[in-house]
């Protein structure tokens, strides 16, 4: 019987497995799911989708409603990659995708598609449901710790496929998955947003989730004919995106791009952001240099102070483009009155001046900028906060301004990668074709989301990644079965 034989639970047989039951495996489980194949998708936590559940700040970020141009100038980690997934599933196949499905999207600023209900846990449940009713298993608590293959006649008549034992008629090979006990195996749990979640035992009973928890169980075998590797990245690990598809790959013969914390806070050398701990400032601009001074980010948005330094949608899409730099030593400016030019804000101090000219500097300075950065702008500029207003000249209105248009932070690190929201890096895009997300070095094996090195800025582009890479590979999973000859 061989090494596998020494495992004596009975195999479960899919012609497809699905390894990880997150967005992109929840959308691959949807696609592949055509009759007559039986699909199983096997996720390590005790329900689907964690980490979608609480994406958006828990009303998840869809898609974005930018053009395949501007959507590839959002893709700084091998966006080119993407052309065929997003041809296969644009944004707006996404959105309609989801409205099919009764989870309406609202747009925001700057494209951004969100959940009209506000609540990230429709989607997940709505993918659960999709991928059951189309006859999609979804077995929890189980950890795919290894895959191996096998077949080519090894197979023969010992364990026919879930279709009619092609294995034995043709001699294709096929893999092995054994399971580990998961988070959560043995409770029973029916997948998506588990018991926990608002309606879950209603996903449950709609047939929604179609989960069986740990039924494989420790040691137990999924024998498949296709397996689709959904696993993440390594971001937010208490999601269950530990890194084991990296792993997975690699035993298979992929090359692994090392993975990094992208779309992650930074850290700041000054101590002052940490004072303003929780201040969101809006419609702001912030650069972002390397340690040489070149300039590697520009943008205008939102970002907010942390008890480490600073975070928020900007910062994070900022984070990127210092990936390459190493972040230590690079530095930022914020410019908070990016409206104006440096001339017409001295003209606007100047005017304030005059208007709170019986006062004193920090009393000033109300009407231009939130209070807690008053002292900072003032300290930035080199000046004394107890000054009087009407003792300040010219001089000290073009420091003021100079330091509103541009207040200096250093940056001292990155957040590690638990922290960040995407990771960069992982299986290597050019031994994935394009057109089908299979492996060009096993055949029959197929990757799609994070696990993937490609990474985008934030917008709904993550998600967007994941939903059209899992559609995409769910797809050609199932149409390679298809164009498999009767046995
Ligand atoms: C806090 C946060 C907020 C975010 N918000 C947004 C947003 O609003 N919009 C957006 O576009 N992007 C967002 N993202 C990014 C987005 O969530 C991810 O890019 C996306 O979830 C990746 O999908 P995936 O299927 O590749 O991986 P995941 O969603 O991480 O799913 C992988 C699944 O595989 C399972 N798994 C891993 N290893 C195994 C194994 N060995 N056996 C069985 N199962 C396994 C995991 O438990 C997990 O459920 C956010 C990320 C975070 C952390």
């Amino acid at each position: 019987m061989g090494e596998h034989g020494r495992n004596t639970a009975k195999p479960i047989y899919a012609d497809i497995a699905i390894i990880g039951a997150g967005a992109s495996g929840l959308m691959a489980a949807c696609f592949a799911a055509v009759s007559p194949f039986k699909v199983v998708a096997i996720e390590r936590n005790g329900a689907a989708g964690k980490k979608l559940s609480i994406t958006g700040k828990g009303r998840c970020n869809i898609a974005n409603s930018a053009d395949l141009q501007a959507t590839m100038r959002n893709i700084p980690g091998n966006g080119k990659f993407m052309y065929s997934a997003f041809h296969a599933m644009p944004a707006a196949g996404v959105i309609a995708f989801f409205e099919g499905l009764g989870v309406k999207a609202a747009l925001e600023r700057g494209g951004r598609y969100f959940t009209q209900s506000g609540d990230a846990r429709d989607v997940t449940r709505a993918l659960c449901g999709r991928a059951a009713s189309a006859g999609a298993e979804i077995l929890c608590g189980a950890r795919v710790e290894s895959i191996e293959v096998a077949g080519g006649g090894v197979a023969g008549g010992e364990a026919g496929s879930a279709t009619g034992g092609e294995d034995a008629a043709g001699g294709e090979p096929y893999f092995l998955l054994r399971l580990g006990g998961g988070e959560g195996a043995g409770a029973g749990n029916r997948g998506g947003e588990g018991a926990g979640g608002r309606g879950g035992a209603d996903a449950g009973n709609r047939g929604g989730a179609g989960g069986r928890s740990g039924a494989a169980g420790p040691a137990g075998l999924v024998r498949a004919r296709r397996v689709i590797i959904a696993t993440g990245g390594l971001s937010y690990p208490r999601t269950g995106s530990t890194g084991d598809g990296y792993r997975l790959a690699a035993a298979l013969g992929h090359a692994i791009v090392p993975p990094q914390p992208s779309l992650v806070p930074l850290e700041t050398a000054e101590e002052w952001p940490r004072g303003l701990s929780g201040l969101t400032l809006r419609n702001v601009g912030l650069k972002l240099f390397d340690q040489r001074g070149g300039q590697r980010f520009k943008a205008l948005g939102e970002m907010l102070f942390t008890h480490f330094g600073i975070s928020g949608p900007m910062v994070l899409s900022g984070s990127r483009q210092l990936l390459g730099c190493g972040f230590a030593g690079c530095a930022a400016r914020i410019d908070l009155k990016p409206g104006l030019t440096r001339e017409k804000l001295r003209d606007r101090i100047a005017r304030d001046f005059d208007m709170y000219r019986k006062k004193r500097l920090r009393g000033a300075l109300c009407d231009l900028m939130p209070r807690a950065l008053i002292p900072v702008a003032i300290a930035s500029a080199g000046m004394d906060a107890e000054a009087p207003v009407a003792a300040i000249g010219k001089s000290g209105v073009n420091a003021l301004a100079d330091a509103v248009k541009a207040l200096p932070l250093t940056i001292s690190g990155a957040r590690p990668i638990d922290e960040a929201i995407v990771t960069a890096g992982g299986v290597r895009t050019p031994e994935i074709n394009p057109s089908t997300m299979e492996s060009k070095i096993r055949r029959g094996l197929y990757f799609c989301g994070e696990v993937i090195d490609v990474d985008a800025y934030t917008g709904g582009f993550n998600l967007s990644i994941a939903f059209s890479t899992g559609c995409l590979a769910g797809r050609s999973a199932a149409a390679s079965l298809a164009a498999k000859p009767p046995p």
